[in-house]
């Protein structure tokens, strides 16, 4: 296949698990990509020994204070300019220069430039799964109204992408999944490293444990997550706006393992799954180069050495963050708005050794039944929910400690 020409990339979220393994496919394929610029928002060292290797023409920091260290620290002889605001990144995401933005900024901080670049119209590669659950309905109209090629990286939602036709693959968020012939879609996550731990012993589960994923590695909050599985409740309302499906249409299966990514059934009893080594180099080469294929630096999934694969349900009792995300996806977009605020506040806590692993979930659920949920209709809208439901959840964790 010819490569037309170099496309210029901006990595939100650069110095993170997901801007690594972006980082590493991209430099087996200069050719095709350019590190246009790379966003972070605190870590100096990290962006500055990122800079010398990549040598960007932007390195962004959020952080003011950071953005100057980094400007003193950069050898000038790089030419690489160093910025900071939001105004400077919604312009250089938005910038004719910018042709691919990888939005892997960890939480809702990655809303306003994420959201920035689909309504500009870039190729958007989506691992900030918030965004879409704070902001769903609206993203999904911006993204048609721009044309903006969306392409999940979240492993899930990429297999599930990779397994459904392309007249779905092109027009998500207002396909059709009973005229592609689909009857649900399975939703796999390992259930973390707390799936056998006896309950009683939940409670007492510290944040170095919950960090320690049997299959993946990945940044802390998103580690926390898939302890509690509100990762997979946070993803069950990401493949809500992606796929449209019914609710019946969507179901979550625990497969401990994490060789399938996830799975399309279709009604004439095919099931689609899309396996792989459970490495997020994998998706991201994928979306990088949709609809052609590159390698990724993946090894190959060798089937004689697998082992058994298994399947379960997700049981509330143990994984009561799931079942609520469940329930506010039903409920819609206030309620989705709030719990991903609440749980971003509570894994805040438990990290910093505030609250126990178990009062993630009490947090959760009193945000979402005490913080009051008006009608979302814009992004400032969803950004003071988000805010009233960050002090509500702060007080829940000061009662607490
Ligand atoms: P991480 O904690 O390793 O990195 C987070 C990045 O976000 C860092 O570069 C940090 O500088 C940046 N950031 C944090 N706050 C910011 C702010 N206020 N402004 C600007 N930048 C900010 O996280 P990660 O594991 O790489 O995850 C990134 C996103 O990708 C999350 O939304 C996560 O849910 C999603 N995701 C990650 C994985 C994975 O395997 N790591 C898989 C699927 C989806
Ligand atoms: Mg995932």
């Amino acid at each position: 296949m010819p490569i037309e020409r170099t496309q210029n990339v901006v990595i939100l979220g650069a110095t993170g698990s997901i801007g690594a393994s972006t980082l590493s496919v991209m430099s087996m394929h200069p050719q095709r990509y350019s590190v246009y610029a790379l966003v972070a928002n605190t870590n100096v060292d990290k962006m500055l020994a990122l800079c010398l290797v990549h040598q960007p023409v932007i390195a962004h920091m959020v952080d003011e204070n950071a953005a100057m260290a980094l400007k003193a620290a950069m050898p000038p002889n790089l030419g690489i300019t160093v910025t900071t605001g939001i105004d400077t990144l919604i312009d250089l995401v938005t910038s004719s220069q910018t042709d691919t933005v990888m939005a892997a900024i960890v939480g809702a901080a990655g809303l306003l430039p994420t959201f920035a670049a689909v309504k500009a119209g870039k190729r958007v590669l989506l691992a900030n799964k918030e965004a879409l659950v704070m902001s769903g309905a609206l993203f999904m109209q911006a993204r048609r109204q721009s044309g903006a090629e969306l392409l999940p990286v979240d492993s899930e939602h990429n297999a599930i992408f990779q397994c459904l036709p392309e007249a779905v693959q092109t027009n998500l968020g207002f396909c059709s999944l009973d005229d592609a012939g689909v009857s649900s879609i399975l939703l796999t996550g390992s259930g973390g490293p707390f799936l056998t731990v006896p309950l009683e012993r939940l409670a007492s589960m510290t944040p170095a444990q919950a960090c320690k994923h049997p299959n993946w590695s990945m940044g802390p909050k998103i580690s926390v997550d898939s302890a509690t599985m509100m990762n997979k409740g946070l993803e069950f309302i990401e493949a809500r706006w992606l796929f449209n499906p019914r609710a019946e249409q969507l179901k979550v299966v625990v497969h401990p393992q994490s060789v399938i990514h996830s799975m399309v059934q279709y009604r004439d009893g095919s099931v689609l799954a899309q396996m792989g080594n459970p490495d997020m180099r994998t998706p991201i080469a994928h979306c990088m180069s949709y609809p052609n294929r590159i390698e990724s630096g993946v090894e190959a999934l060798d089937f004689f050495k697998l082992g058994d694969l298994s399947f379960c349900e997700a049981a509330t009792a143990r994984f009561p963050c799931l079942h609520l995300a469940i329930q506010a996806c039903a409920q819609g977009q206030e309620a989705t708005t709030v719990l991903n605020a609440a749980n971003e506040v509570a894994v805040e806590a438990f990290l910093a050794g505030q609250i126990g692993f178990t009062q993630i979930a009490a947090i959760n659920d009193s945000c979402l039944t005490q913080v009051p949920q008006s009608s979302l209709n814009s992004i400032d809208d969803i950004l003071q929910l988000d805010s009233l439901t960050r002090q509500h959840a702060w007080q829940a964790v000061k009662r607490i400690r």
